[in-house]
């Protein structure tokens, strides 16, 4: 259930309640609607996707025959701009409206050693 803002409950002034500024580099803020969601079945990690995107916030890993895996991206640093899933050919990227919630679920971190998970 979305949060409803009233004079009780509203943030004070002056607070940033959704952070999309340079000290926390969050760029949730610049998306207009809709995210890119990644599938991993249809994916075959040819890696265009990172090649057109501006932010460098598709996370990849090492699977255990050496190969690179895309594991997903990392909302954070996505501002929608939606090319990867213009350059996708597989499907694997496709364009969701975004909800609430939405990206924190389907978020890969990029640095979790960052936020202290590793
Ligand atoms: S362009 Fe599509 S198929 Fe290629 S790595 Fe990216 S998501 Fe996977
Ligand atoms: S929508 Fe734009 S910024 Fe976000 S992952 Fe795709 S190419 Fe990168």
């Amino acid at each position: 259930m979305p949060r409803i803002w009233g004079y009780e409950t509203a943030a004070i002034g002056g607070i940033l309640a959704t952070p999309g500024n340079t000290i926390s580099n969050n760029l949730a803020a610049s998306r207009m609607g809709c995210l890119p969601i990644f599938e991993l079945e249809k994916c075959i990690h040819c890696g265009i996707c990172d090649m057109v995107c501006p932010d460098y916030c598709l996370v990849w890993t090492q699977a255990a025959n050496q190969e690179i895996h895309l594991q997903g991206i990392d909302y954070r640093y996505c501002k929608g701009c939606l090319r990867c899933v213009e350059s996708c050919s597989t499907g694997a990227l496709r364009r969701k409206k975004e909800m609430p919630c939405l990206a924190e679920q389907q978020r890969v971190k990029l640095f979790p050693e960052l936020e202290g998970e590793v």
